[in-house]
């Protein structure tokens, strides 16, 4: 599997439980590491990239602080090291995640899609972090109320519902416009394809992100705040409990 062809879908996409892969460095540049195969989640959609270590072949172990998308290429993943390393295109390496943040990450982000079948506003702002999260609603009614969300959320995390994903083509997407939630960024399109994440029954939505396998393994969270950012914006925020 080449993350550098743009017909292969990422790993975090197929199997986001998937934290260790072996794969071959391809290019290094500008104290960036391009492979050949990833496990790591590229910051985007307001989750941001992954952390974790390269282990190489003679004993190295270089730590990744941040990962992105190549502007050139969204299919290309670029590792960012801690320091500068001095590796070569055709290195072995043994790439693994920080795995505690990442589910903390996946956790959040089903989360904030639970928020959407919460709240019916269109989103314009989303950031997702280990302890909290947020949303941003073009809400102009302060009609939102603290304690119902954090119910709600309780409620539809104890269904344990299974969260899915899929792919539907970019045309089928303009039949259905509902699926696009986010104001602030259009879904990414690979090959006249854009994912979905369905969390059955509940809410359904295009997203490229990393989430649970059901929505029990959010547990337990809580809305904290409830912000008027301008006439039209409300953010709420979420966190862990
Ligand atoms: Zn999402």
């Amino acid at each position: 599997m080449l993350n550098t062809g743009k017909d292969q879908p990422m790993r975090y996409e197929t199997d986001s439980y998937l934290r260790r892969i072996s794969a071959k460095v391809i290019a290094t540049s500008e104290g960036m590491i391009v492979l050949n195969d990833s496990v790591f989640y590229p910051a985007g959609g307001g989750q941001p990239g992954d952390t974790g270590m390269l282990g190489f072949a003679d004993g190295r172990q270089i730590r990744i602080v941040d990962t992105h998308r190549a502007l050139w290429d969204p299919r290309v993943i670029l590792h960012v090291p801690e320091t500068p390393v001095d590796i070569w295109a055709g290195a072995d390496v043994v790439a693994e995640i920080d795995w505690d943040r990442r589910y903390l990450h996946m956790r959040m982000h089903t989360c904030l899609h639970l928020f959407c079948a919460v709240v019916d506003a269109p989103v314009t702002g989303c950031s997702i972090g280990g302890d909290k999260g947020r949303l941003d609603f073009d809400l102009p009614d302060p009609t939102l109320d603290r304690d119902e969300i954090t119910e709600q959320l309780a409620n539809l995390t104890a269904r344990r519902t299974p969260v899915t994903t899929r792919t539907v083509t970019a045309e089928d997407l303009r039949g259905i416009p509902e699926l696009v939630r986010s104001r602030s960024a259009a879904p990414l399109v690979f090959d006249g394809r854009v994912r979905v994440v369905d969390i059955a029954g509940v809410d359904m939505q295009a997203c490229g992100g990393t989430h649970v396998a059901n929505t029990g393994e959010i547990g337990a969270v809580q809305c904290v705040k409830i912000e008027k950012k301008s006439r039209h914006n409300r953010r709420v925020v979420v966190e862990f409990d």
